[in-house]
Order: structure tokens, then sequence, then C-alpha cells
């Protein structure tokens, strides 16, 4: 049973309204043709539905019997109970006849409606409300009249019983049926009068076969009880239904008000608005794309796209703008911008301050500038008391060494032996202020010189103080006057000329005047009372690194404050590493390096840069962090734009300056500086040189694929491309140019740019071979035990020899043995001993390049 009324109640349209529709015949053959009659019988069935398959039957006015018997298997008793239910009705109908009654309704509906109509829209709620009070009224009344009608009924048919309970039973479930479809036309019409539309659904459907349900359950047993009730159902339906309709508006007015109030809430968070506007901190670090600029300042990825547009730059959500161009945006939306460097996030070396006691003096750092052939190298060389200018190639200071010499007086001096003042400049524009104080070598018999200009310019930029070392006083045409007097042309006003600039009269030659020139530095040492702490975690500074030929990646680095140990962890730039050896300055290993001490440091994870900041750490995962995280805003910062501007645009457009674009790559950072500050000075309004790229290390593929790119050729200083970029090279056809003494390189450089080219030197490599093994030839030589890898080795050809991608030397095959026989030439996979010309620097495990050398005319 529950599984059927539960159905009905919940199909009851699909299921019903085919038996409504048999039912609407069934009517018309009862002989009421009422179209009324029609609505309200569908109504009826979905009441009937709810109580049982009966329904289907019991309307039904010729199976009228059979609607008997559906309810009656069950609900045996029903039929008397249902017998009650027409009965009263059958007296109601006599009183009013069905139709009168709903014609009645009717028009007092219509009327209402019509009332209602004119009464004011807006109390329709009102309104409503009192037509169905007015409905239960009438349903109330009609109960009660046929409450009365039942009673007779009953009594009717207690008389009638003793005869037989079935007939009558049969005609009062059609009858009922008729009695049950006038009440609920009644309260239809009732209902549509009141509320026209949504009543009439709400109540018939739904309370009519809900009531009947409960009651079911709840009545099972009681057969009486049932047949009212459900009689009931079907009139008080309308009333609960429209008690229900009341309840669920009321409650849908709740639900409206809760509604209202969370709309006012959201509103009041929509007219906090301008709140969101409020000032942010905005954190952006020294790059940022545009997409998380937004999100920090909680603004619109577009409309900060669109406020560049506005600042003339054109740049998408995804691109990265630098940090002057995020504070623009920031101030324009009215935030706060907090700038956030490196340090900042990392290791903040600014905000770890030592306190004033442990701090103790530390020697100074001096750097050496000047004109060139001064004697700078000659002045340091004297001071260190060792030969470095023969050893240069070209002439020019490329491997640097700092070290420290002790005056008389016990005090030490660190030196920092550097190009010059580009050099200095540069360390500087990284915040690498080591130079404690600058000695100015100016040659007595020459006199000021661009350079000694530029130095000036430069140490004045500093505010480093510098001391005059009026050099080559040995010399008979020196003319130390001269230069005091025109060094106060640019305002280097010497103590001899009754200024505070300390002048010595020196000779790096005969080394007269070194001890006055050291004892100058101390004194002004002491007068900038230079001190740090000796006793934490070391930091230090990258003077220069290279990558150096069996040690790997080596760098000079000067302590600044703490001690370095080894065994220590550290980052350096983006690079992590652990301190294997500390090497001072006269090549000896040491266990630790205190403040102003330039050391060379082993360990490193790779070349860092000159003038990067060195970190002992805690830990190796720290340093690893902090190297990974540096990396990233490295890469971060390489591609972050310098924003297109229209101006620069059209700037680039109109200018027909011509840019000679290259690659530098070098052995150590002083020739990479030193070669790219070379090549700038090559430039003039029509030309200049642009480098793309300059680095320390051998020729990688990335190099290869920028030059290609770019169409730049590669200029190698003592370094050759690695195997995988030597493909590249190959298959790209990228321009490589190998030098070993800078001006040689500035001079084709040079040369190609005014294009007064000479022959074209062209390179063929014919082999290369592995070294082996190395072993005694002759009383001098050494011989290498080659395995040719690749074409052939022949003798007399060009070769080079290269360790880890440096060259360690450019040479001929002055011999070429196999199996002790001399031979012209050994081909791929073979063995060969060779004897190479001018040098013995071979070791196991250098790779011997061979090539032809072609030259040819060149065509532009
Ligand atoms: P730098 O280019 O400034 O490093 O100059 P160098 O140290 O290479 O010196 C250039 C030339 O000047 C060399 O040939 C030196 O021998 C020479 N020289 C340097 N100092 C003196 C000096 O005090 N007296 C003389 N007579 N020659 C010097």
């Amino acid at each position: 049973m529950s599984d059927d009324t539960k159905k009905p109640t919940r199909k009851p349209l699909g299921l019903k309204r085919s038996v409504d529709s048999g039912e609407v015949k069934q009517t018309f053959s009862h002989g009421r043709t009422n179209k009324v009659a029609v609505e309200v019988k569908r109504r009826r069935k979905l009441v009937k539905p709810g109580e049982a398959p009966a329904p289907t039957p019991a309307p039904a006015p010729a199976p009228a019997p059979e609607a008997a018997p559906a309810p009656a298997p069950k609900p045996a008793p029903t039929p008397t109970p249902v017998a009650k239910a027409p009965a009263p009705k059958k007296p109601a109908a006599s009183d009013e006849t069905p139709q009168e009654r709903v014609a009645r309704l009717q028009r007092e509906a219509e009327e209402e409606r019509l009332r209602l109509a004119e009464e004011a829209r807006k109390r329709d709620d009102q309104a409503a409300r009192q037509a169905v009070e007015d409905e239960k009224k009438r349903a109330e009344e009609n109960r009660k009249a046929e409450e009365a009608a039942e009673k007779q009924a009953e009594e009717d048919k207690q008389r009638v019983a003793e005869e037989a309970a079935a007939p009558p039973a049969t005609e009062e479930t059609s009858e009922p049926a008729a009695d049950e479809l006038a009440a609920a036309e009644a309260a239809e019409t009732a209902s549509e009068a009141a509320a026209p539309a949504p009543r009439r659904f709400t109540p018939v459907a739904r309370p009519e076969p809900k009531k009947p349900e409960r009651k079911k359950k709840e009545e099972k047993p009681v057969k009486t009880a049932e047949k009212p009730d459900k009689r009931r159902s079907g009139k008080l339906s309308v009333n609960k239904a429209l008690n229900e309709d009341e309840g669920r508006r009321a409650r849908s007015l709740a639900a409206l008000k809760r509604a209202r109030e969370k709309e006012r809430r959201m509103q009041g968070g929509g007219s906090n608005k301008p709140r969101e506007k409020q000032v942010r901190d905005v954190i952006v670090p020294e790059a940022i794309t545009v997409q998380e600029l937004a999100n920090r300042m909680a603004e619109k990825g577009a409309d900060l796209v669109k406020e560049l547009f506005n600042l003339g730059m054109m740049v998408t959500v995804n691109q990265t703008i630098d940090q002057d161009t995020a504070e623009l945006l920031v101030d324009q939306f009215g935030h706060n911008i907090q700038r956030v460097s490196e340090a900042d996030v990392d290791i903040s070396a600014e905000e770890d301050v030592d306190p004033e006691e442990t701090l103790k003096p530390r020697p100074p750092v001096v750097t050496i500038m000047g004109h060139v052939d001064h004697g700078k190298t000659s002045l340091l060389d004297a001071l260190r008391g060792a030969n470095v200018v023969k050893g240069e190639a070209g002439g020019i200071t490329q491997h640097i060494g700092s070290y420290q010499v002790k005056t008389k007086g016990g005090d030490k001096i660190t030196f920092l032996d550097t190009p010059g003042h580009a050099a200095f400049t540069e360390m500087r524009q990284r915040g690498a202020n080591v130079t404690d104080i600058v000695v100015l070598v100016v040659a007595a018999d020459d006199g000021i010189m661009p350079q000694t200009i530029e130095a000036i310019n430069h140490t004045k930029a500093a505010g480093v103080p510098m001391i005059v070392a009026i050099n080559k006083m040995d010399k008979e045409e020196a003319k130390p006057d001269n230069i005091r007097n025109r060094l106060l042309e640019h305002e280097v006003i010497v103590e001899k000329m009754s200024g505070d600039v300390q002048d010595v009269e020196i000779s790096a030659k005969t080394k007269a005047g070194l001890d006055e020139l050291l004892e100058a530095i101390s004194l002004q040492a002491e007068l900038l009372e230079l001190k740090a702490n000796p006793d934490r975690m070391a930091e230090a500074t990258v003077i220069e690194a290279q990558l150096d030929k069996g040690r790997g990646p080596v760098a000079t680095v000067l302590v600044t404050r703490g001690t370095l140990k080894r065994g220590d962890t550290f980052v350096v730039g983006t690079q992590s590493g652990r301190v294997r050896a500390v090497v001072d300055d006269s090549g000896k290993q040491i266990k630790a390096a205190g403040p102003s001490m330039p050391v060379e440091v082993l360990g490193l994870g790779g070349v860092p840069g000159a003038g990067d900041r060195l970190t002992v750490v805690e830990n190796e995962q720290r340093a690893r962090e902090v190297a990974e995280y540096r990396q990233e805003k490295a890469t971060e910062k390489r591609t972050a734009l310098a924003p297109t501007s229209f101006d620069t645009m059209f700037n680039n457009l109109s200018s027909d300056l011509v840019e000679f674009p290259v690659l530098v790559k070098a052995d150590v950072q002083g020739s990479v500086e030193a070669i790219t500050t070379a090549l700038h000075n090559l430039g003039n309004d029509l030309i200049k040189v642009r480098v793309l790229h300059a680095g320390v290390g051998a020729i990688t593929e990335s190099d290869v694929t920028l030059a290609a790119a770019s169409k730049a050729p590669i200029i190698g200083f003592n370094v050759r491309p690695n195997a995988k970029a030597r493909e590249l090279v190959k298959r790209d056809g990228v321009e490589m140019k190998y030098f070993d003494v800078i001006y040689h390189l500035t001079d084709e450089i040079a040369k190609e740019m005014a294009g007064e080219l000479g022959p074209e030197r062209i390179e063929n490599v014919v082999g290369r071979a592995a070294v082996k093994e190395v072993f005694r030839s002759g009383k001098r030589d050494k011989a290498a035990g080659l395995l040719v890898e690749e074409g052939v080795i022949r003798k007399g050809l060009h070769a080079r020899l290269t360790r880890e991608d440096v060259i360690v030397s450019a040479t001929t095959i002055a011999s070429l043995r196999r199996f002790k026989d001399d031979v012209d030439e050994v081909r791929a996979g073979l063995e060969c001993g060779v004897v190479l010309a001018d040098t013995n620097d071979i070791k196991a495990g250098d790779q011997l390049e061979v090539f032809e050398v072609e030259e040819r005319e060149r065509t532009l």
C-alpha cells in the first residue's frame, strides 16, 4: 500500500492523467456534461490515485461496482464509510444541485475576482488570504452540511443495510464522487477566484495526495475513518493547501528576507569596493610579471596592461617588468610599494650589522690606477717582489692576483691588481665597494693622460681617498712638479701644493720610494679607521673568477668580514659550494683567512662573476636554497623587459647607427672585462660593438644558439667550444674567432668593423685526439700518447691543446710516431705518439685539436 500510495503521489500527473481522461468520458456517460466537471474530475483523480489502485476503477461510473471491490479487499469496510460520504452529499445535492452550486460559486468567484481586480494589486496577497479565508468558511459550511447529510445517510444506510450492503455501496461510491467533484469544484473555483493560476495547481495537486497518504498509513485499520478522511482530504485539501500555501508563502517571505539580508550584506561588501582600494603594501622584487603584480595589488591584470599602454609600454600580463616600472604602476593604483631586493629575501648582509665591540682593525684594500704604461704592473710587481710583467700575453694585465704586503711598521696592506678604473667601476656598479684607497700612478716623464683623468674621475665618484704615486723618478726627464701642477687642473691638490692628497715620488724600477708609499697608505688607512669583525661566518667579495685548468672553478675573493675556513659551506652569486681549499697570495694552502685578506677559493659549483658576494651559511641545504632562489631571480631578471616604449621604438627606427654584435667568452673574468671594454671603445657615431653576452668558460651550446640567432660571431679568448657546441657551430655556420692576445682581437674586430679586412683566416679542423699518457722524449721534451678520435693527425699541422675546453697551448705537431716509426699521418681509431713544438704542458686527459689554416681574400 505504502508503495502504491507513494508512487501515485510522486508521479500523479502521468498516471492519473490517463486515468482522468477515462473518467472524463465516464462522467459524460454519467450524464454530467459540464466542462467544469471535466476539470474537477482531473483533480479528484489526483486525490484518488493517492489512495490506491482503486481510484482507477472507482471514478468510473460503469465499473462502479468494481470500484467497491477494489477498495474492498483491503479496506473491506471502506465501502461503508464511502457510502456515508456520498450519502451526505446526496442530500447536499438535493438542497442545491451540484451544478447549481457550481454555477453559484462560479458567479461568486467571478464577482469576487472582479472586485479583487479592482482592489489595489499591491494588496494582492492580503486579498488572496481573505479569499482563502472565505473559501475556508465556505468549505467549512459545506463540510457541516455534508456532515449533517452524512448523519442522515448513515441512518438511511442502517435502514437499508438490512436488505443489502452492496447496492447502496455502489450508488454511494459513484455519488460521493459526484459530491466530491462538486466540493472540489467549488473549492477550485473559489481558489481560482482568489488566486487564479498558482493556487489552482498547488493546492489540488499537493495536499490531496499527501493527506490521503498519511491517513491511510495511520488509519489503515480504521475503516470507517478512512473514507471520511478521504473525503475530507478532498475538501480539506483545498484549505490545507491554502494554509500550506500561506505557510509556504510565509516561509518564502522569511527566505526572501534572508536572501535580501544576504544580498544587503553582499552589497555591503560591494559598497566597500572603494575600501578594496585600501592602500596595500605591495611587495615588489627586482623583476615581476604583470600578472603577479596585479595579484599582489588585488587589481585586474588587464587594467595594469592598459595602464602600461597609457604609459607607452606594450606588455602582456605574462611579461616581466622591472622594479621601477612596477613602482609606477603601484603608485598609479594608489598603493605603497615595498621594494625587495635579493639580499632582503635571501641573505641580508645589510641588516646583519656587527656590534661595535666586535670590530677589530683590518688592513686597507688598495687599488692601483693610472694611464697605460705609467707603471701600474711594475709597481704592483715591485711591491710584491716578483716578476709578473714578463709572463703577460700581449703585455696587457690579464691574470690578476691580489696580495698583501707588510710595511716596515708591521701593518698589512692588501693590493688588488685590476686592469684599471674600468674594472674598479664595474665592481662598484655591482655594489662591491671593496677599495679603501686608490693609488694613482702617474709617470713623471709623461704627464696627465686621458686614462689618468678617467681614473681621477672614477675615484672621486666612488668617494675613495687617493694617493698620487709619481713614478719613473729614476728617469732623467722626470718632472714631478710638472705633474703636481697639471693635477691641479683636475682638482687634485697634493700636499706639496698645500693640498690634502698625499704624493710620493717613486720608481718601480729601482724600488725607490716604495716604503714611503706604503707609509702614506698606512697613514691614510689610520685616518679611515678601517674595522671588521673577524669572529663570525665569513663574507667575501669575488675579485675575479676563472675556470682553472684542472682545478675547476676558482675564485679570488677578498674577505670583507669574518674568517673564511676550509670546509665552510657558502653561497656565491648563483652558485653554492664548500671550501675545499683556501690558497693565499703566495700559493700556499692555509686553513683560514680573515678580513681584508685576498685568497683563492676552491670548491665552487660554478664560475661566479666578479663583484659577487660570497657568504658562508650554516649548512649545505641553506646554501642550495639560496643559490636556487638566486638562479630563479637571475633568470627572471634576464628575461625582464626594459619595456619597449614608443619613443625608443621610433628612435631605433630612425637611427642609422650600425651595430656590430658579438659574443665574448674568455677564460678569466678580468679578460672578459678587458675585452668588452676594449670592444666598446672601438665604436664611433656610425658603428658600435654590441656585446650580446660575455662570460667566463667554455663556449657552450647556448652561446652558439644566441650567436646564430643574432648572426653574431663568437669571440673565444683562450677558450674553445665544447663538443655539443662544436656540432652546433658547424650546423648553424656560426663564425668563430679565437684569440689569445687582446690587441690582436681588437685589431681584427676594428678592421672588420671598418671594412678593412685582410685575408680571411680559415681554420679547418682535420682531426681530434685524446691524450692518453705522457712520457719523456729526449732530454727535455715530453711526448704524448694519443688516441686519434676523429679525422687524421698530420705532422707539421697546427695544433691546439685544451684542458676542460680551456686552451693550454697553441702549437704545431713537431713529430709524429707510430710504434717507434716516424709517420706523416695517423688516422682515427689508431694510437700514436706526438711531440708538440714549444710546449711540455701536457697531461693525460687533454684534448688535441689539429687544424690547417687557409688564408683567403675576404668577400663582402
Ligand atoms: P702599466 O701598463 O701601467 O701596467 O705599466 P707597466 O707596469 O707595464 O710599465 C710600462 C713600462 O714602463 C714597462 O716597460 C716598465 O718597465 C716601465 N716602467 C715602469 N715603471 C718604471 C720606472 O719606475 N722607471 C722606469 N725607467 N721604467 C718603468
